[in-house]
């Protein structure tokens, strides 16, 4: 087999083809464009489309696609050929500047949330430079971003540019502030981490929840569990391990760092991390790791669940957003430096971040709502809903010596102040590995641990690159026009420290006592589930800071709060009617045909002698008679709530009907539902078990 290095990256339109094959001033002006955001005209383009066309026919691809990321939280993609007649009745390979920089997918089905009539229905894509084309399918795949004609963004890609340009332009004056001017350009980085489970294909088509819904229905819990913990960081089984070779190698192919893999805690559950990479590029390819996962998966007979709560009872699945901010020289200003100047600079985008993240609690908790995460966060499980930042010890410590200018176990008893002279040496804290905080800092980035493994990561990165930039203009007005900058700075921080201090902690953040403390004594913002948290995307606050760095328009905050609501209530109706639909026509038939074979042995036996006991026979025939009746009320009042819920005129109105009444009658459903598998024989059981589905991969 091949190295790697022979490989990697080889079906991507990178650096290096660039440099091979377009010409030293296309590829500068191409360069300047990626790295520093330089306009380009025409011709640049023409000769790019030119080279990627060449390239991609020589990979054996004969169709480009505009590849964009819609509402709908998947990416999508319309193929065109390259062909074009020629007159001598042949074909030419063609593909122009224009179609590189500027397509118009007939996209009248996708989510706009009001934005475009349908009248007008086709949306345009714009070529995304700075993410690399690549090929996949012999198709010449090109990220783009997918607007109206009116400019309204109507994907993920769009804003999340728009709040990186932000972030780099508020993070450029504090640098400049500090006296760094050769900086031209700031960005934040990536790196995800994505939870995944694997199970038995022909199991999976078996059972028509995970089918239709992503998640089990119904399930009695198996007889193991993850309560050993036997599967974390255990052996690959081999046919896993098969399936890990060819994801990788495909994923590297497509130039995706992807680096570790590891059993998670889960039977089943396994994680995958990729190197980090910029944000709208680690976004990008988050995306298609997914796609890979799943599409490897099936020619492996295993089927990649992403659901954030597959299986109840055991973990969920979450993503990991690592996040940092780095200048174009490679600097990373979450880094603590080397001398005390450094540190001050340090320690006010750690305070802008914290400020953010207090402020804006409300949107990072709703960039990750989804009818699915939410039987994760709060569940022990994941961090909860309620967002909280972990500092580590020393860290804290020195925010706190800062805060009441008082000195620092490190300083030798000398009052730290700022920007001068004795800011400590910051110890890099990489000891304490608090794995229960929402929003935990890990040496030199932030780990924002909320998402769920379905989520594209591009929705919680706006917020939060938008968030720090509000923070960071907010301290660059004033530092710009202070008297005395390091009098100012000093304040500032020590402002920071004390109005934001209630949103630090470093306890255990799955602890029930912490919910409390967080939400009565600290009044942190808990909003359990998405229909809580959703319509608060247009508080004033929100849309005055999401407008004002022109990240967002008012009309595109409202189409998005509206989709994201709309998300909701489809997956969950979908789930009460797939839920009626397995009561009536599999769980419901499956009792049935179990207690008339009790019956039958009741008979017989009492045919034989009425001496035999039918004890047995009584108390089961007993049990599941009334379960079944149970269940199938249940399932009447289900439908009813179901047809009720039409007559709601608001979405907003029909989330918090799915909120109180639909999601808990499907509880009360499926309580019952799993009390009759565990004692209805197995072979009367009409799909997989969790123990089948759980253990079933080998
Ligand atoms: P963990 O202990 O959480 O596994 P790792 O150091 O292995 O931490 O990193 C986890 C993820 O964080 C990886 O995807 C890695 O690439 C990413 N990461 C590391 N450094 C940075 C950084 N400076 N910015 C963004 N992501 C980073
Ligand atoms: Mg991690």
């Amino acid at each position: 087999m091949k190295n790697v290095s022979d490989y990697f990256g080889c079906m991507v339109f990178d650096d290096r083809v660039m440099k091979a094959t377009l010409s030293a001033e296309v590829y500068q002006r191409l360069r300047k464009t990626i790295d520093e955001g330089a306009a380009f005209d025409l011709s640049v383009a023409n000769a790019v489309a030119e080279a990627m066309k060449n390239w991609a026919v020589s990979k054996g691809a004969t169709h480009y696609t505009h590849w964009f990321q819609p509402l709908t939280g998947i990416t999508a993609e319309k193929h065109d050929s390259f062909i074009s007649p020629s007159p001598d009745g042949g074909v030419l390979m063609e593909f122009s500047g224009k179609e590189l920089i500027q397509g118009e997918p007939d996209a009248s089905s996708f989510p706009s949330g009001g934005l475009r009539a349908t009248f007008e229905a086709r949306g345009y894509t714009a070529w995304d430079p700075t993410s690399y084309a690549f090929i996949k399918d012999r198709t010449l795949c090109i990220p783009t971003a997918f607007c109206a004609y009116g400019g309204e963004a109507l994907d993920k890609k769009t804003p999340l540019l728009r709040s990186m340009e932000a972030l780099n332009r508020q993070a450029l004056r504090i640098l400049h502030l500090f006296g760094n001017d050769e900086v031209k350009c700031v960005r934040t980085s990536v790196g995800p981490e994505q939870e995944y489970f694997l199970v038995d294909k022909e199991m999976y088509e078996k059972r028509k929840d995970l089918v239709l819904t992503g998640r089990t229905l119904f399930g009695a819990k198996s007889p193991k569990g993850q309560e050993l913990d036997d599967h974390y960081f255990g052996v690959i089984k081999p046919r896993v391990a098969d399936y890990m070779e060819e994801l990788n190698k495909e994923l590297w192919k497509l130039g995706i760092l992807a680096k570790t893999e590891h059993n998670e805690v889960a039977p089943a559950q396994h994680e995958l991390a990729p190197i980090y990479a910029t944000t709208n590029i680690a976004a990008d390819h988050n995306q298609l790791t997914m796609e890979l996962m799943q599409k490897i998966a099936a020619k492996h007979g295993l089927v990649c669940l992403l659901h954030e709560k597959p299986f109840e009872g055991v973990n969920g699945s979450g993503k990991h957003n690592n996040w940092s901010i780095a200048t174009d020289e490679g600097v990373n200003l979450l880094s603590p430096g080397e001398t005390p100047y450094e540190n001050a600079q340090f320690l006010l985008f750690l305070c802008a971040v914290i400020k953010a993240v207090d402020n804006y609690q409300d949107l990072l908790r709703l960039s990750v709502a989804t009818a699915g995460n939410d039987h994760r966060l709060g569940a022990n499980e994941a961090p909860p809903a309620v967002v909280s930042i972990f500092l580590g010890d020393e860290l804290t410590a020195i925010l706190e010596a800062i805060e009441k200018n008082e000195p620092y176990k490190g300083t030798e008893a000398t009052v730290m102040k700022l920007g001068v002279d004795v800011l400590p040496k910051f110890p890099r804290d990489n000891t304490d590995r608090n794995r229960t905080s929402p929003f935990a800092f890990t040496g030199n980035k932030f780990e924002f641990r909320m998402l769920g493994s379905a989520n594209s990561i591009s929705c919680v990165n706006i917020m939060l690159n938008s968030a720090v930039a509000e923070s960071l203009k907010i301290y660059a007005d004033r530092l710009e026009s202070a008297e005395d900058f390091e009098v100012s700075l000093q304040a500032m921080i020590r402002k920071t420290i004390k109005d934001h201090k209630h949103i630090l902690f470093n306890g255990n953040g799955y602890d029930e006592a912490w919910i409390e403390e967080a939400t009565i004594k600290r009044g942190l913002l808990n909003y359990p589930t998405t229909a809580d948290c959703m319509p608060h995307l247009l508080d004033e606050k929100n849309v005055k800071m999401l407008t004002g760095h022109k990240v967002f328009t008012e009309s595109e905050l409202k189409s998005r709060c509206e989709i994201m609501l709309e998300n909701y209530c489809k997956s969950v109706t979908i789930e009460a009617n797939t839920m009626a639909d397995m009561s009536r026509k599999q769980i419901l038939p499956a009792v049935e045909k179990y207690t008339l074979a009790i019956s039958k042995t009741a008979e017989m036996k009492k045919r034989i002698s009425s001496s035999i006991s039918i004890g047995l026979e009584s108390k089961l025939l007993e049990k599941l008679s009334l379960l079944a009746e149970q269940m199938d009320e249940k399932v009447s009042e289900l439908e009813q709530i179901m047809l009720n819920l039409r007559e709601c005129e608001e979405i907003k109105e029909e989330s918090c009907v799915i909120r109180d009444r639909v999601l808990p009658k499907m509880d009360e459903l499926r309580g019952l539902a799993d009390k009759a598998e565990t004692v209805t024989a197995e072979e009367y059981w009409p799909f997989p078990t969790y123990a089948d589905l759980l253990f079933s991969v080998n």
